[in-house]
């Protein structure tokens, strides 16, 4: 690992001027305030800025450039490739802030960047309101959202973004502005989407819509040598299905849940997570031919509390494991396509293992593909194929099954979520946007970020290279 000096003028100045706390290599806490979720990462950044408000977030900034070190922006620090931890660099940390306030009259709510969706969720379902996002509390709300953001209510209320009205923002040059309809148009349009590669967002501002509190949700499951037959089934089943309800097909081997009987636990198992945001009752008539389809071995779709079901894949996906996650979006689950997942899902060893494919459509095709900078609103499903050990050992066999997967999956992609990259190169970004919203991002980079100051993200080049 490499040991960096701080400029000692340098940082005297910052200590001076900063609010937040500065941890170096040689603070106590420093191991604990370098983690991330992804365990698989290991850096060790010169200085992490934890910043309590814009001009924290300014100073910082400053200090890394005035410097010549490498910046990593972190608020949830759920990136999968762990971009948002730098070695040898400076980590400006939003976590200490995590203010939100919610307007129940007008239906919105401000939030600061260092808050988590699960937090979001509490303060926004007192009111029997939300804001469509991910499907796991732990993660940050900043990186989810500048990236699209999808979730249980996207094919209700669309992407995290479509019910994004504004940000505030630090520019690389360190000035302070407002993104949103009236002003800086194109940057609102840029971070709807083109991720961390215009500024660091340090409050975002949502509409709110009603939600629940009971939803009709949860999975339904059966064993995974069903998988074929019922991604057939489920094929024509979600063809017909309203907004209200947005599902993901996960395969894995059956977690030693308390909600799983223990004769299950292990067993190689395929489920159709279910989230009705509509009328329970109408939730309930829709559900019913899945309910009947083959023999379920377990049935915990029922309605819930909306937090409840956001929290159900918590367990799943804790932090410190070791994760790789491959990802692709196809226009839809052809025969090859079913047959295909279906053969890899009996192939991975891993009891962490789950892959998630997600359906889309509803409320994000509905939203015009120019409006955002978010690529893909015609995509079908997306595959979030995750590899997932407790520890290193057995990592690189499991990473080896999904890499196989997803290379397999090539010739159906029809797209693919930069929020579910890997650091995959400049080509793959480019692919991720496409030529045209690709160059239209370049533009906005060379006047936001013409030196690349934010390139530990999913890199939106300022030369268009
Ligand atoms: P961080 O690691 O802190 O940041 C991620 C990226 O965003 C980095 O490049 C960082 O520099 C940049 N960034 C972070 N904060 C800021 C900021 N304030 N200003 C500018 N740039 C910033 N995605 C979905 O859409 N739906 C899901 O359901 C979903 N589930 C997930 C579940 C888990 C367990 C994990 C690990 C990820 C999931 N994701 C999901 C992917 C997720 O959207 C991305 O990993 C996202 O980047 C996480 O945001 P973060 O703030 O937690 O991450």
């Amino acid at each position: 690992a490499t040991t960096v000096r701080l400029d000692p003028g340098a940082f005297g100045e910052l200590r001076e001027s900063f609010h937040g706390r500065l941890v170096r290599p040689e603070d106590p806490d420093y191991d604990t305030d370098r983690r991330i979720w992804n365990a698989s990462i290991d850096r060790r950044p010169a200085l992490i800025a934890f910043c309590t408000d814009s001009d924290d977030v300014a100073s910082a900034l400053r200090f890394a450039t005035l410097t010549g070190l490498e910046v990593a922006v972190r608020s949830g620090g759920h990136s999968f490739p762990g971009q948002s931890l730098t070695e040898g660099g400076v980590v400006i940390d939003l976590s200490a802030m995590r203010k939100i306030r919610v307007d129940p009259e007008r239906r919105t709510a401000r939030v600061q960047a260092g808050t988590l969706l699960g937090e979001l969720d509490q303060a926004t379902q007192r009111f029997g309101l939300a804001v469509p996002s991910g499907v796991v509390t732990h993660t940050g709300v900043a990186g989810l959202t500048l990236g699209g953001g999808i979730g249980w209510l996207m094919r209700r209320y669309g992407l995290t973004i479509d019910q994004l009205t504004g940000v505030d923002l630090v520019t690389a040059g360190g000035e302070q502005v407002r993104a949103d309809a009236s002003e800086n148009t194109d940057l609102f349009w840029g971070v709807r989407g083109g991720g961390g590669n215009f500024g660091v967002v340090t409050a975002f501002d949502f509409r709110l819509n009603p939600v629940g509190p009971i939803v009709l949700a949860g999975p339904i499951v059966w064993p995974m040598s069903e998988s074929a037959r019922l991604l057939r089934f489920y094929r024509e089943w979600i063809a017909e299905a309203p907004d209200d309800l947005t599902t993901a097909v996960v395969h894995r081997k059956a977690p030693p849940l308390d909600f799983i009987p223990a004769e299950l636990h292990g067993t190689p198992v395929v489920m159709v997570v279910c989230c009705w945001a509509g009328s329970v009752e109408e939730g309930e008539r829709f559900l019913l031919p899945l309910r009947r389809f083959g023999h379920p071995v377990l049935d915990l779709c029922a309605p819930k509390q909306y937090t409840d079901h956001q929290a159900m894949f918590d367990a799943s996906f804790p932090h410190g494991r070791w994760y790789y996650f491959k990802s692709r979006d196809v226009a839809a689950l052809t025969d090859e396509v079913i047959e295909l997942t279906a053969h890899h899902a009996a192939r991975f060893t891993s009891p962490m293992t789950a892959f998630p494919i997600f359906q889309l459509g509803g409320a994000i095709s509905r939203v015009g593909e120019e409006e955002t900078a978010f690529s893909g609103r015609d995509s079908g499903h997306t595959f979030n194929i995750g590899a997932t050990c407790a520890t290193s050992a057995g990592f690189d066999e499991e990473r080896a099954w999904a890499r196989g997967f997803w290379s397999a999956l090539a010739p159906f992609e029809s797209g693919s979520y930069v929020n579910f990259l890997m650091d995959e190169g400049p080509e793959r970004v480019r692919q991720a946007y496409g030529p045209r919203k690709y160059a239209r991002l370049s533009e906005l980079k060379r006047r936001y970020d013409p030196d690349n100051v934010f390139h530990l993200n999913q890199n939106i080049s300022p030369d268009g290279a």
